[in-house]
């Protein structure tokens, strides 16, 4: 078969590229003494994390907070926003973005059954679907959800993917700037008001309090931090100037739905962004038992996903634990320290046992997507270890290189 993505030619030198880019703009922010949370198992270099005097991060502060809201309340709130926002002309009234996971799924399913709603279950494609994934999303719409899904030109696509990795220790760029994205447009085009996302991620998972106390990101906010920081236009520039596009790619059709539509254009169509989770206490493992019971949703055949114990999150895009390990190489945390970290304020297992899932899974690198994945961005193993070679040496205080090997410096199993 054909591969598209011809770079061979280029002479790309990945590891000298990796070094001189400066567009991971987080890592610069990010505290020079590495601390882990006393409660879960989290550490300080998670981007936006912060920790209190006691040495508490805020997703455990935030946890306890959460306890105190009154859900009647939220309840109530809920439902007036939804009979706001209800059409009752047959004409589609929310979209939830999503890529047949559990919690987007529960979300279209509990809107559509629960609340009499009519959602549209919105997806940017997964770079490559898992053969799980793809049944999840037709199990969705089997269940009696009407979805939408968007494939960008993969050749294209891969080659953003494939400069996030390098430029920014990300390939995933080419998928979450879409999935972010890509709703906000058919929002626009169709007239739909309310986006309604799962939970707000800096919350549950640590990150910023600024919009605790709100349903949703106020879409001038979101529009504004959203363009902060690097952006695809800028991957694409460097895309150009190393050869590995040519001009007619950078004025690509696709190119617009990575990025938000105009701010004044879902300003003056009040389009709303509104968090589920905000309205209803978030437990992932409960979405879980909704997705099972109520449209055959299926977990991962391999047992559990690389990189973490968790057999049911993120099972739609093959490429996913590449993902995860990027950020244990940059941040030091992997996908099981994120997930063992939530466990635990959950109260579904104690601290112990998290450190020791901690350990026992966050290093792993992909092994059984290994292929597809460098397949799929048309590199070596070892360029990629040249590229997670250079990031790991932008990270001074949190690796040590001993015997050509890397170990991380602080571990929050190793005190
Ligand atoms: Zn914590």
């Amino acid at each position: 078969m054909k591969n598209y993505l011809s770079i061979k030619n280029l002479n790309l030198d990945f590891y000298k590229i990796t070094q001189e880019s400066n567009l991971e703009r987080q890592l610069d922010k990010l505290p020079k003494e590495i601390k882990f949370c006393k409660k879960c198992v989290v550490s300080n270099q998670r981007p936006r994390i912060v920790f209190d005097a006691k040495g508490i991060c805020s997703a455990c502060n935030w946890f306890e907070e959460k306890k105190k809201i009154d859900w009647s309340l939220r309840k109530k709130e809920f439902l007036t926003l939804i009979e706001k926002h209800k059409k009752n002309n047959g004409e589609y009234d929310v979209i939830v973005p999503g890529s047949g996971g559990k919690d987007s799924g529960m979300i279209a399913h509990t809107l559509k059954y629960k609340y009499g709603m009519k959602p549209l279950y919105v997806t940017w494609s997964p770079l490559l679907y898992t053969a799980v994934g793809m049944r999840n999303l037709q199990n969705l719409y089997n269940s009696g959800i009407d979805g939408k899904v968007f494939t960008p030109d993969r050749e294209f696509q891969r080659k953003i993917s494939l400069l996030g990795l390098v430029y920014l220790g990300n390939h995933f760029e080419a998928f979450g700037r879409g999935q972010m994205s890509y709703p906000f447009h058919v929002a626009n085009e169709l007239n739909i008001k309310l986006v309604m996302y799962g939970e707000n991620a800096e919350l549950e998972y640590g990150g910023t309090l600024k919009n605790k106390d709100k349903y949703g990101q106020p879409i001038e906010d979101f529009v504004d931090l959203y363009h902060k920081g690097s952006s695809t236009t800028e991957l694409i520039e460097e895309g150009e100037k190393i050869g590995l596009l040519n001009k007619t790619e950078t004025n690509h059709p696709s190119l617009k739905y990575y990025s938000l539509p105009k701010k004044e254009d879902l300003i003056k169509k009040k389009i709303e962004f509104a968090w589920f989770g905000y309205f209803h206490n978030w437990i992932p493992q409960e979405n879980f038992y909704y997705a099972v019971n109520n449209y055959n949703f299926e977990v991962n055949p391999n047992g559990r996903s690389e990189g973490t114990y968790n057999k049911y999150a993120s099972l739609d895009d093959l490429t996913d634990p590449l993902h995860y390990y990027l950020s244990y190489i940059k941040f030091g945390i992997g996908r099981a320290t994120s997930d063992a970290a939530h466990e635990i304020r959950d109260g579904h297992i104690n601290r112990e046992e998290g450190i020791a899932l901690v350990k026992k899974f966050d290093s792993e690198k992909p092994k059984v997507s290994l292929d597809s994945t460098l397949d799929y961005l048309n590199i070596t193993e070892k360029d990629l270890d040249k590229i997670t070679e250079a990031f790991r040496e932008k990270r001074p205080n949190l690796w040590n290189k001993t015997n050509k090997d890397w170990e991380l410096k602080y571990a929050v199993f190793k005190k």
